[in-house]
Parts: structure tokens; sequence; C-alpha cells
């Protein structure tokens, strides 16, 4: 057994794991810190958090504990000190470094081999909402664990979502946001271009898109509906119409002298979900060119 002296752990003080123990200390919880490199926890000790010299003894001082380094290889390179090991054993370790989902598997193995239990975690905030209702995390993992441990979660956030018990979910669900947020922030980027070439002021751009954005939540929803019950018929805005935007997206760009690396790319894929036939049907079609049906 151990002797708990903290409610809970942090492992890593970079922009994201700083935030992550500000906010447990906000929320009365008693709370040691480590990081590889040391003079970052100073503020945090500042503000009542202990400090331990190993990751070790960091872990040993509480029953649960945070991980919130760059990646799931820092997480490794931390985790295989051999006192780190024996240390964890009889806690919880959550994940809440980015990690693909097979990064989550194979942590998950090692950790419940070395006796202790594991959830894996994917933050939707930046560190300055960590604390508040607008910060999101997704775990997965067994409901079980994460029923003893729910309340120090909440603390984080507004919203937690439970992806399932499959450890990898959360990573994947993170995985498929961010895809979507990669789209988002070249197509963000493009469209300043246009606004820049045509004399527009930027801040007015982004007004407009913010108006918008909640119409982007319910497309969001929308898509994602018609991919899952597979009825791409009979769309509001067909596939051949928002093709056809794109297209002129690379007309505009050619026209303007900016670079047409974004639309081209994608009137390319609204190219071959055309050429197959699905222009009549929902934009979501596009979906089947992704999914490898037509190549
Ligand atoms: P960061 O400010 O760059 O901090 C990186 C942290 O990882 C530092 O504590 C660093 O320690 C540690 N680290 C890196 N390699 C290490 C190693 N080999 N051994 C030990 N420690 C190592 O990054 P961050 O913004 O806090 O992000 C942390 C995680 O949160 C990432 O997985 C990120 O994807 C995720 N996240 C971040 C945001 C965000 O907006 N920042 C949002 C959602 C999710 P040192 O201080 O010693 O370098």
């Amino acid at each position: 057994m151990y002797t708990q002296q903290s409610d809970v752990t942090v492992i890593g003080l970079g922009k994201m794991g700083a935030a992550l123990a500000r906010a447990f200390l906000r929320a009365g919880h008693r709370v040691t810190v480590w990081n590889r490199t040391a003079n970052r926890a100073s503020s945090l000790q500042q503000a009542g958090a202990v400090f331990e010299a190993s990751a070790g003894a960091a872990i040993q001082a509480s029953p649960w504990v945070v991980v919130c380094v760059s990646d799931a290889t820092a997480t490794r390179a931390i985790l295989a000190a051999p006192e780190v090991a024996t240390a964890l054993a009889g806690r919880t370790l959550v994940q809440l470094s980015s990690s693909t989902p097979q990064e989550a598997r194979v942590l998950d193995a090692w950790v419940r081999g070395q006796g202790a239990d594991f959830l894996s975690g994917a933050i939707l905030a930046w560190p300055s909402q960590m604390g508040t209702e607008q910060a999101s995390i997704v775990v997965s993992g067994p409901s079980a664990v994460l029923r003893r441990h729910e309340s120090m979660l909440r603390a984080l956030v507004g919203t937690l979502e439970h992806a399932g018990e499959a450890v990898g979910a959360a990573c994947a669900l993170c995985a498929a946001v961010l895809s979507y947020m990669a789209g988002h922030r070249l197509g963000v980027a493009h469209g300043a271009r246009i606004c820049e070439a045509e004399g527009l002021k930027l801040s007015d751009f982004g007004e407009t898109l913010a108006a918008f954005a909640p119409g982007l939540g319910q497309d969001s929803r929308h898509m994602a509906r018609v991919i899952e019950s597979g009825r791409f018929a009979n769309p509001e805005t067909s596939l051949e119409t928002v093709g056809g935007d794109i297209a002129r997206l690379v007309q505009l760009s050619r026209e303007g002298n900016l670079s047409d690396a974004l639309p081209r790319f994608a009137a390319g894929i609204f190219q071959q979900a055309l050429a197959a036939g699905y222009g009549a049907e929902e934009t979501a079609a596009v979906f089947k060119v992704l999914q490898g049906v037509v190549r």
C-alpha cells in the first residue's frame, strides 16, 4: 500500500500540464507535480503544489496520476525509469498526452502489467480554458475506473465524455476532430489570402466565420448522420453544387495569383466523387471516395 500525500500527481508541466495542475489546485485538491525541467514547477509550488525530484517519487505521492507531456514517446521515456514501474502499482494512470489509438493500447497493456489501472484521454481545449465550462476531455477505458475518478476529472472541464471501454476510442475521436480542424485551419488561412488580395479587413472575415460557426456544427452533425445511415439521396445541397463552388475557388486563386494548393487538392477529391456518379447525392458522399470505393 502507498502513503497518500496528495490527491493527484501531474507529470509534465508544459503549457497544458501546468494548466491541469493549476485547475486541480483551484478546485481545492492536494497536488504533487514533476517535470523533466524542474524550474517549470516554481509558480505551481508557490500556488501550493508539492514538487518531487523524481517521477517515481511523484507517482508514489498520489492514488491518481495524470501524465500530460508532448506525446506517447515522451510518456514512455518517463515511465521507463525502474522506480516508476514499482511506484505505479495500485494507482490509476490517466494519459492526457496526445497519442494514437495504437499507442494508447500499447500503454494500457504496459500499465496494467504493472498492477495499475489506465484511462486514455484527449483534451479538446486550450490551456487557458482548463478548469472552466469551455474545456472538454474525452476519455476511454473501463467505466468502473472512470467512475472512481470522475469527480477529479470534472474539476478540469465543463464536458467530460466517455468514448467507451475500448481504450483507443478517445484518441480515435480526438484524431477525427483534429482531422476536421486541419481542414478548418487551412480553410481560414486560404480565406484570409482571398480577403487580403481583395483588400478586405481580416478581422471582419474572422467575425463572419464566427457568426457562421453554429451552422458548421449543424452541417457536421448532418454529414455524420448521412454517412452513418448510408442515405445519400435527395440532398438539400448536392455534391455537384459544392464541387462547383470548390472548382470556382481554384479559378479565383489562379485569377488572383494566389496559391491554389488547397482548393486544387479539395477539387481533386470532389472530381473523383463526380466521376463516380455521386453528383446528385449529399455532399457527404465524398466519404465514399475516401473509403476507397473509388480510387
Ligand atoms: P509543451 O508546452 O511543449 O510541453 C511539453 C511537455 O512535455 C513539457 O513538460 C516537457 O518537459 C515534456 N517532455 C517532452 N519530451 C519529454 C521527454 N522526453 N521526457 C520528459 N518530458 C518530456 O506542450 P503542451 O502544450 O503542454 O502539450 C502537452 C500535451 O497536451 C500534448 O500532447 C498536446 O498535444 C496536448 N494538448 C495541448 C493543447 C494546447 O493547446 N497546448 C491542447 C490540447 C492538447 P520539459 O519542460 O522538460 O521540456
